[in-house]
């Protein structure tokens, strides 16, 4: 969209004031369309609510980001571009198959994801955004970022999570190529003009999926603040670490301070460090929020209905909080 039809849209009323955690700037965020996941851009950097979710994920857990040896793979956008900027660590690498593995074309490492020519414990933090949906072997490419990645290590991404159970395998790879089990879908791929399809759609059983193939543990974090200009579909973040311990700390740096939740809206399990211990779900456990009430962010209280791993039967509890933690555990 061009800048004078960006500026038109801040006068039509479709538009709120805010600070971007991208470009770090007082700004105006735009609603361009009703699909807010892509149409509810910066002003100033275009970024859209999952980039402006990342950032706000990093900065929280890893204010001294910049300092991080970071890889990303397949950047895209404009946290990719401040990353790009503001990191000396930072390595952006693309999949070209007709290139060889490890070389540079255009100004990108060559890696494919499942395969990659690192060597072990390379990395602080690898960054993806929205790709692990569109690799064929995903088992393999989790395997991958946790052996290019140092101990206690982060993979920080997103993906589209879809809030069912199990995730739908779209396509996959057989003796014979791509095996296609659903229509094909492709989303834009700044490398292919012809897109990526699209392999899976991810469900509940993503975290499990990632600690069965990598052997990493998975914090997913949902923020909905419209002064950050983060709100829409699909904008979960996850945080996979290299040999997490399996055990909370209400302590722990891991703790985002202005992390909030997503009110009656799809998962979350809530973790709330005024609550009591006993009415804390835990670790391992899954759930969602119910409701909340209409309080402030920083005030809201929340119903978590949440269960044990497996367990069939549910609790559901009420309890206020600043902090929500969603994870599922081993
Ligand atoms: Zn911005």
């Amino acid at each position: 969209m061009n800048p004078l039809r960006l500026f038109r849209h801040v006068f039509s009323g479709q538009t709120n004031r805010g600070y971007c955690p991208v470009c770090q700037k007082n700004t105006f965020f735009v609603e361009t369309g009703s699909w807010l996941r892509d149409q509810y851009l910066c002003l100033w950097c275009r970024s859209i609510p999952r980039q402006r979710a990342l950032m706000t994920v990093l900065d929280s857990l890893f204010p001294d980001f910049r300092t991080l040896k970071i890889h990303e793979s397949s950047p895209c956008g404009s946290a990719s571009d401040k990353l790009a900027r503001e990191c000396p660590g930072y390595l952006p690498s693309q999949y070209f198959p007709c290139a060889s593995l490890g070389s540079v074309k255009d100004g990108f490492r060559n890696e494919n994801l499942e395969k990659m020519t690192f060597p072990d414990n390379s990395f602080d933090l690898t960054i993806t955004q929205d790709v692990m949906e569109h690799v064929l072997n995903p088992d393999r490419a989790f395997a991958e970022i946790a052996r290019t990645l140092k101990p206690s290590g982060l993979h920080l991404f997103t993906l589209p999570l879809y809030n069912r159970p199990e995730t739908k395998i779209r396509a996959r790879e057989s003796e014979n190529g791509i095996e296609c089990l659903e229509e094909m879908e492709f989303h834009g791929n700044p490398v292919d003009a012809a897109g990526s399809l699209v392999t899976r759609e991810w469900g509940l059983d993503v975290t499990d999926f990632i600690s069965r193939h990598s052997g990493m543990s998975s914090n997913i974090y949902r923020t909905v603040d419209r002064k950050l200009g983060i709100d829409g579909e699909f904008l979960e973040v996850f945080v996979s670490r290299k040999n997490m311990p399996d055990t909370y700390d209400q302590s722990s740096s891991l703790l985002p301070p202005a992390i909030s939740c997503d009110p009656g809206k799809r998962q979350l399990v809530g973790i709330s460090p005024s609550g009591p211990t006993s009415a804390r779900p835990r670790p391992g456990s899954q759930g969602i929020i119910c409701r909340t009430s209409s309080a402030s962010w920083a005030t809201k209280t929340c119903a978590i209905r949440w269960r044990a791993n497996h367990s069939p039967s549910w609790s559901t509890k009420v309890r206020g909080g600043m902090i929500w933690q969603f994870r599922y555990g081993n």
